[in-house]
């Protein structure tokens, strides 16, 4: 709200003026699978202007570190996993997420370049699916865990018999805490990396039981059905998570854990008058 990322003027002025020692860039125009099927211009074109004005003038200013976030679906759609740092660019991405994926791409490729040419502290990382609190609750536009929170919550206030998900239910994905996320961000900057950090959960669970966890945190009585018309995307997109747990890095918070939270902040915020 304070600052628009793709203009070059303002992130140029907004540098001057602040002298920013270090820089969390994780503003990113982001959306579900759908969301990114339909509109790929929205998911690749600011994303990569953000990141080229972000990085520019973090070099300019010599700012001593920035931390750079990129998804896990910047891996070959036919990944080996669990996804290890190395495997990045030795494959095609998800077509369903290709923009985004290449928009992403390019933050990595651009931290590594800036490091190379002008001797940067950028650090790209790649976090796992990212839930929580203030997540986008729009069932077309929003990620899986928040869009199941929302249909399952509206189907039981309005006594539903059934919720229709996406797909087969059986791709995997690997959900981690946005507070976790937060908590590693902190971690990584404070201590530095040469290289490519992921940020992961370190398991995952499939679709079918992220359907039947949410469930039963929101007390949905009915009955769940998948609709295989629509998209699966990646089949599986589990980080590995060895270079930063051998660091000294766990994620505190379980799905379960997580989803409970979650939506008790969903239930606060829908009935303040605040959902998204
Ligand atoms: P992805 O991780 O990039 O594929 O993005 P999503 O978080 O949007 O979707 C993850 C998986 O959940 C995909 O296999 C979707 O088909 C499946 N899915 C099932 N129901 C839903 C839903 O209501 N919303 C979303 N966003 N995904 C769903």
């Amino acid at each position: 709200r304070e600052l628009d990322l793709t203009d070059q003027r303002a992130v140029n002025r907004f540098f001057e003026r602040n002298r920013p020692d270090f820089i969390f860039l994780l503003a990113a125009r982001v959306g579900g699978i759908m969301a990114n099927d339909r509109r790929p211009v929205d998911f690749i074109y600011p994303n990569l202007l953000i990141e080229c004005n972000v990085m520019h003038c973090a070099c300019r200013a010599r700012v001593k570190r920035l931390l750079f976030l990129a998804c896990a679906c910047v891996y070959p759609r036919d990944c080996r996993q669990p996804m290890k740092e190395e495997y990045l660019l030795t494959g095609y991405p998800e077509p369903t997420n290709v923009a985004h994926a290449v928009a992403k791409i390019s933050g990595i490729v651009l931290c590594r370049s800036f490091n190379k040419q002008f001797h940067t502290d950028f650090i790209p990382c790649v976090a796992a699916n990212i839930f929580g609190p203030h997540d986008n609750f729009d069932p077309l536009g929003g990620h899986v865990a928040a869009g199941l929170i929302r249909k399952f919550h509206e189907a039981k206030c309005a006594g539903l018999p059934k919720v229709v998900l996406w797909g087969t239910g059986k791709p995997r994905r690997d959900f981690i805490f946005v507070d976790d996320v937060a908590d590693a961000c902190m971690f990584i900057i404070k201590r530095g990396s040469p290289e490519l950090v992921n940020i992961s959960a370190g398991s995952d669970v499939s679709i079918k039981e992220l359907a039947q966890l949410v469930k039963g945190v929101v007390g949905y009585k009915g009955k769940i059905e998948f609709d295989p018309a629509r998209p699966d995307g990646m089949p599986r997109k589990l980080l590995d998570s060895t270079r930063l747990s051998s660091r000294g890095w766990k994620p505190k918070t379980d799905i379960k854990k997580g989803l409970e939270i979650t939506y008790q902040w969903y239930v606060s915020s829908a009935y303040a008058g605040n959902r998204r």
